[in-house]
């Protein structure tokens, strides 16, 4: 010994309490635990701060990276490591999860009702403009849930204590039965209504003065959701165990959906933009630049090559201009242009000439007098040809009906027997 250094915090205890020693293997540390658990869990008569031990020992040596942070710095390392209220499982879920969820002891009996329910999630749709998912913000909102009142600490009651309800035996639930007919009965099970299905009642007089039996009471609070740049339709923004708080529960979740909104000029797919632009058939022919007001209102100037022809219906794409990338905003996906283009709907004979002046001539097929006399005349009109073919399709299968009408009447059988 060489006198009292500056106590270094324990790193030795979590071995003393399994019975290993410091170079055990994992094997090693699974067999001590598995022994000293059995023989120490509460259900067995041991003592379930010896049992929270044991498991605590298992957890950190078990891990690795704790192993290490351990052996070389001791509990308190891993202590503040954990964080508040972070740190430490529940020594009945490891014990559970080593034995696989079946009771170890065989005959089962044990249930402790240790185990926690656990509440419902609370899920918002959260919506965002285009401007908002390509540049990222911040919403504030309000929202009211349920927390354990503090006065009672969630019991309900001044004293602690509460009753059986007498409505459902303390089940929670009750049966009613419905008559659906003559010789129909439905039975139905639902929350009891005495006790909202928690099983027990409160006297009167001990009730809690702030949440009046009710154990929980609402609360204002105001979250900050933040959308980050490139984030997706659909993408789930998570506050772990924000949603309403119940005795005996574990918190659930307020998960906001976003659903992105429509934008007037940009179409988004994943990470690329799509912009529609409608040129003047002159633009298409002898060039064209236009300013095009970007999601975070960059004023981008498009333009023609000189020379170029845009045809109708085709695309042009600019790199690193469509959105930015969910958590790698840096890198973006292209903006691709569609272009339309506007035709004259007519054109008078002088400006056909000059038209013809300057454009490619036609394809040289001049008739003879004679060809036209053997020619019929025909007449041209515009369609809609989609609507076209819509209407064929729906007269076509209206045939078919009819047809297969006719085969069950036997006329059309006949018919087929005669050709
Ligand atoms: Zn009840
Ligand atoms: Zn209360």
């Amino acid at each position: 010994m060489f006198g009292r250094a500056p106590k270094k915090s324990d790193n030795t205890r979590y071995y003393e309490v399994l019975g290993v020693s410091k170079d055990a293997s994992l094997d090693e540390l699974k067999k001590a635990y598995r022994k000293a658990a059995m023989k120490n869990h509460p259900d067995k008569g041991g003592d379930p701060e010896k049992f929270k031990e044991i498991g605590q020992a298992y957890e950190v040596l078990s891990d690795p990276e704790k192993r290490e942070i351990y052996d070389q710095y001791g509990e308190d390392a891993l202590k503040e490591g954990m964080g508040a209220g972070g740190g430490g499982h529940d020594p009945f879920d490891i014990f559970q999860s080593f034995f696989g969820g079946g009771s170890p002891f065989g005959g089962g009996g044990s249930s402790r009702g240790r185990r926690q329910r656990r509440g419902e999630d609370v899920v918002h749709p959260l919506k965002a403009s285009l401007e908002e998912l390509y540049n990222g913000t911040s919403k504030k909102l309000s929202l009211s849930r349920n927390i354990i009142c503090s006065k009672c600490s969630g019991k309900g009651s001044k004293s602690g204590a509460s009753m059986k309800c007498t409505g459902c035996q303390g089940s929670g639930m009750r049966v009613s039965i419905r008559q659906l007919g003559p010789s129909m009965i439905q039975q139905m099970q639902h929350p009891c209504n005495e006790c909202k299905g928690t099983g027990e009642t409160i006297n009167e007089k001990d009730r809690c003065p702030q949440c009046k039996g009710e154990k929980v009471v609402q609360e204002k609070k105001v979250l900050e959701v933040v959308v980050e740049k490139g984030m997706q339709n659909g993408q789930k923004i998570t506050f772990p165990g924000e949603a309403d708080e119940a005795p005996d529960t574990v918190t659930g979740d307020i998960i906001f959906v976003l659903q992105q909104k429509d934008h007037p000029k940009f179409k988004r797919k994943g990470d690329d933009l799509f912009y529609e632009h409608t040129l003047s058939l002159t633009e298409a022919l002898c060039g064209f630049q236009f300013v095009l007001s970007h999601l975070d209102n960059r004023q981008l100037l498009i333009k023609s090559n000189p020379g170029e022809v845009v045809k109708p219906d085709s695309f042009k794409a600019i790199n690193d201009e469509g959105m930015p990338m969910y958590q790698r905003p840096f890198m973006k996906g292209k903006l691709y242009i569609h272009f339309t283009v506007d035709f004259p709907d007519s054109l008078s004979l002088d400006q056909c000439k000059a038209l013809e002046a300057v454009l490619p001539p036609k394809p040289a097929q001049q008739l003879t007098d004679m060809e036209l006399d053997e020619c019929e005349e025909t007449t041209m009109y515009d369609v809609n040809i989609e609507e076209e073919m819509r209407r064929k399709q729906q007269q076509s299968s209206q045939e078919a009906y009819d047809e297969d009408e006719d085969m069950h009447g036997g006329a059309q059988r006949v018919q087929c027997a005669q050709q």
